[in-house]
């Protein structure tokens, strides 16, 4: 099988490319904006990797749509900071870029496996989010951080629809909050603009405040990357054809924690670890009000929890990692990662 990811270099498109490598005798062609995390996987003579932006090198995406089974465009706008600072690059990026690639994929009957996202839920009260049940729930227009819930929502159904015309062959798989080693730029979140678990590891690297927005009740599931890449190799290798314009959540629903409970964790963690047992000095957790820390477009979702029956049962999956082993295994891969980078 010839897989094309487009965002090859990002945090999912990374893991997937490296277990693909290493359990398959498929191919992967690649592009991206940079290439720091691929590492060796650029030596590996099934790997086909090009620098590029889908924004400018769009024969070579034709050219690879035409040649690959299978498309994974994998390239984002995914961090809830810049939907209300820059709520058009996400629009463009995250709606109308990615819809010229599904409509490559109409084109040349391709597979597509379409990353949708937890976030489309939105405020939805259900205390499980169901695929073909829940309700997809926003606020209002002047709320800009739903731009990015509803960009991926109307592709969501821009997709479906083709599917069910008989035009596109789909699944959508929703992440719910993954976590693991490369999960972004420290240097992002040197700047304070980074997604939770990234965010509090850089503050306690920096010994700077952790803040906890509105007082950090708010609940999350986090999942291990390698559960997520597992559920991903199963959807790519779609067992009789179980996963045909499927919707598919992909999350744990056994690590829920609040923003506080994770903040508190991360902490205890960096402290035992043997580097930073002696420090003396840690990061204090603090509360910070929405408004100061994201500005006046923002608006929080108070509990997104993943029903994964349909995971269960269309591809045998189950995750496997609890939180704390999560958490641990992320801060230890970003401190052997940046050791010396930051103090
Ligand atoms: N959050 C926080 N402090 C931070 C960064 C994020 O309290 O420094 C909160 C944020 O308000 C949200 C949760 O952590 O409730 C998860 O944020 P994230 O950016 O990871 O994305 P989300 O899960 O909302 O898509």
């Amino acid at each position: 099988m010839k897989i094309l990811i487009l965002g090859v270099n990002g945090f999912i498109g990374h893991h997937l490319t490296n277990r693909i490598l290493a359990d398959t005798d498929w191919s992967v062609y690649g592009m991206d904006l940079a290439d720091d995390r691929l590492g060796k996987t650029l030596n590996n003579p099934r790997f086909h990797f090009i620098e590029g932006d889908i924004a400018i090198n769009r024969e070579w995406i034709e050219y690879h749509v035409k040649k690959c089974d299978v498309v994974m465009p994998l390239v984002a706008i995914a961090t809830p900071k810049l939907y209300v600072e820059d709520p058009i690059s996400v629009y463009n990026l995250d709606f109308e870029m990615n819809l010229n690639i599904v409509r490559h994929c109409v084109k040349y009957h391709k597979r597509v496996l379409f990353p949708s996202t937890s976030e489309v839920y939105g405020a939805c009260a259900d205390p499980e989010f169901k695929e073909d049940e829940s309700f997809l729930v926003v606020g209002p227009i002047q709320k800009e951080r739903w731009i990015y819930s509803c960009c991926k929502q109307l592709l969501d159904r821009v997709i479906y629809a083709y599917g069910t015309r008989g035009h596109l062959d789909f699944t959508l798989f929703r992440p719910f909050n993954w976590v693991g080693p490369r999960l972004d730029s420290l240097d992002v979140a040197k700047e304070g603009s980074s997604r939770v678990v990234t965010q509090f590891i850089a503050e306690l690297l920096m010994g700077r405040p952790i803040n906890l927005v509105d007082g950090g009740l708010q609940k999350r599931c986090f999942t291990y990357v390698d559960d997520g890449i597992s559920a991903l190799m199963k959807i790519l290798e779609n067992k009789d054809d179980a996963c045909k314009h499927q919707i598919i959540n992909i999350g744990n629903p056994y690590n829920e924690a609040s923003v506080k409970e994770l903040a508190t964790l991360l902490k205890k963690i960096f402290m035992e670890h043997p580097e930073h047992k002696k420090d003396g000095a840690y990061s204090e957790i603090r509360e910070v009000p929405s408004e100061s820390y994201y500005g006046k477009g923002y608006q929080d979702i108070y509990t997104r929890k993943p029903s994964i029956e349909k995971a269960r049962k269309l591809l045998g999956w189950e995750p496997k990692v609890g939180l704390e082993d999560s958490l641990r295994m992320t801060l230890y891969s970003f401190l052997e990662e940046n050791k010396g980078a930051i103090c």
